[in-house]
């Protein structure tokens, strides 16, 4: 039911296979519909945007449409013929402190009404206490028990079945509710709470919570994220391992005259221009916006974020397919100071670097942008190195000499060739370390490029990168070729100055001339 078909560290590309045979891609973005008003039809959004899915709620259903549900199914309610996923109505349990139904009622509607996506009724935790936070998830785990013989009874199932985890802010309780429902059944994952903590910007948090659910439940099954809120952090998310989620902002901000981007929220009354080129912003000015009735401008807002949230998720989706959603995290941490913290504790949390590194791409169409300090962090640069050392240069130089070559020295067979045979020839340089000649052109020691800048500004770490690499791989000598531009003068001064220091003897060469044999010559090399 569940196939990955692309991967990029913890993101990935998925196709989804709902027991009434419809399919949909992840990572699948689900706005809320409320089945009793749609402000934007679910039908508009599949013409308009492509929407393959989306999320309603089983309570109101329940509550207020129930025999039309039963007559016409939930699909024929909203007019969508797409995946419908129908949250149970533990959100109203926030909100309104209970609902009227038993967990059975609920899974029962499901079933009948012929939901895609279904989700027992749950006992959200939000922001809590810790005593709270614990029987939110004792109450939940005794639904799920409920359901799952409930449903076992039934005998054919025809939803899919999401498990809720709850737990909040509490990681020890997200891991230890994740933790038992994976020997229930089910056939997905949902992680629920993290509505007031986008609220609050504690992006850092909301990550944590993420972190622990993926971790708990392992890989295999999709991982939805209840109320994933604003698009600036569909890359984040995505990264950390959620296939699917839900939110209703389009229309709440809209509501709230709130006028979405990909990297945050204008208010529409301090908007001059729309800097968006959707079918709605290039329809009208920001002045004819502002002057639009209350309810058309609410519309008008609601068509636009939605926009808004579809194009991002496309944008997730095809950095994944490049190998860069590493690169777009970089870029969309910039948004927002408190998304940036989240995002520097990401990359400082060891074990999921270790996890994301495990997965980093071996090969992508794409080329690699490294901008700062922050890139070298990137799991794919830790994969390349340690790659690098334990493949390729751990045990290479035997006590022989190496000759270290600038990375931006073209060499050509004919050149290499020439030079002595008893040389490993390496390259220095790259944020990677140091390249052996025959890896030069592999992916992504050839396809990275970066900044002078960020060669001065990490001097120190990556000359220690390439002083470890070099000591694993025991050589006693090296010939170091100078640069022939200034882009790497300094980086050879302290990478020979550190040699000596180690005790290899350096010679610092101003050409290869001085190394080369005559053309075809007795101590040319084979290449
Ligand atoms: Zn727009």
């Amino acid at each position: 039911m569940f196939e990955i078909i692309a991967e990029d560290h913890l993101g990935r590309i998925g196709r989804l296979r709902t027991r009434g045979g419809r399919v949909a891609e992840t990572p699948l973005f689900l706005p809320v519909i409320n089945p009793v008003t749609q402000d934007v039809p679910a039908g508009w959004m599949r013409e308009n945007l492509g929407a393959e899915a989306v999320i309603t709620n089983a309570y109101i259903i329940l509550r207020r449409l129930r025999d039309e549900a039963l007559r016409k199914g939930v699909h024929g309610v909203l007019g969508f013929d797409g995946v419908v996923m129908t949250d149970s109505g533990g959100y109203q349990v926030l909100e309104y402190g209970g609902v009227e139904a038993s967990p059975e009622e609920i899974a029962e509607l499901q079933e009948e009404i012929g939901s895609d996506i279904a989700v027992p009724l749950d006992i959200p935790t939000g922001l809590c206490s810790r005593e709270k936070a614990e029987e939110s998830v004792e109450r939940t785990l005794r639904n799920l028990e409920a359901t799952i013989e409930f449903l076992r009874r039934r005998g054919v199932r025809r939803c899919l079945w999401a498990a809720p985890i709850q737990g909040g802010i509490h990681l020890d309780l997200v891991h230890r509710c994740a933790n038992k429902e994976r020997e229930m059944g089910f056939d997905l994952y949902a992680l629920g709470s993290p509505t007031p903590l986008m609220e609050e910007y504690r992006f850092d948090k909301l990550f944590q919570m993420i972190y622990a659910a993926r971790s708990a439940v392992g890989f295999g099954e999709p991982l939805h994220l209840f109320g994933a809120g604003h698009p600036m952090i569909f890359p984040f998310i995505v990264a950390l391992g959620v296939d699917m989620f839900d939110s209703a902002s389009y229309i709440l901000y809209a509501r709230d005259d709130r006028y979405m981007t990909e990297t945050g929220t204008i208010r529409v009354e301090k908007l001059d221009y729309l800097p968006c080129c959707c079918p709605i912003c290039s329809k009208m000015s920001a002045a004819e916006l502002k002057q639009l009735p209350r309810n058309e401008r609410i519309r008008m807002l609601a068509m636009h974020n939605l926009h808004i949230c579809f194009m991002e998720v496309r944008r997730v989706k095809q950095a994944i397919r490049d190998g860069r959603l590493m690169e777009l995290l970089e870029q969309r941490a910039r948004s927002h100071p408190s998304l940036y913290q989240g995002f520097i504790e990401i990359m400082q949390n060891e074990d999921l670097l270790r996890l994301m590194e495990e997965n980093a791409p071996i090969s992508g169409r794409r080329g690699v942008n490294l901008y700062d300090e922050m890139s070298l962090r990137r799991p794919l640069v830790r994969a390349t190195r340690r790659r690098l050392l334990e493949n390729c240069l751990a045990g290479r130089g035997r006590g022989g000499e190496a000759l270290l070559l600038p990375e931006t020295l073209k060499l050509s067979l004919e050149k290499a060739s020439r030079l002595p045979e008893n040389l490993d020839i390496l390259f220095y340089g790259s944020p990677y370390g140091l390249i052996p000649l025959g890896l030069r052109y592999t992916y992504p020691l050839s396809q990275t490029n970066y900044p002078k800048a960020l060669l001065d500004e990490c001097l120190d770490e990556l000359i220690a990168e390439a002083i470890k690499q070099f000591e694993a791989a025991g050589y006693k000598g090296a010939y170091i070729l100078k640069p022939e531009t200034r882009r790497l003068e300094i980086f050879e001064k302290e990478l020979a100055r550190r040699l000596r220091e180690l005790g290899v003897e350096v010679r610092e060469l101003e050409s290869l001339k001085e190394l080369m044999s005559g053309s075809g010559g007795g101590a040319g090399r084979n290449v």
